[in-house]
């Protein structure tokens, strides 16, 4: 065991561990990514737009492409 080995791996994975294994994915309307949130553990992979502005203006798009 080597203790300042422990140490730096600690502190190096504890910063980024935890979000970066967060899943994340662009908004279909506007392109920013969206990082997974708790809410969105049930329909993640429903989930294409990171407000509800963008689910507005997204309906209103296809609608206009519908038509
Ligand atoms: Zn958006």
């Amino acid at each position: 065991m080597s203790r300042h080995d422990h140490k730096a791996t600690d502190r190096a994975s504890g910063f980024r561990g935890n979000k970066a294994q967060l899943p994340s994915k662009p908004c279909t309307v506007c392109g920013r990514p969206m990082v997974w949130r708790k809410a969105w553990a049930k329909n993640w992979d429903e989930v294409k737009v990171c407000s509800d502005a963008c689910r507005a203006q997204g309906a209103r798009d296809r609608r206009a492409a519908a038509r």
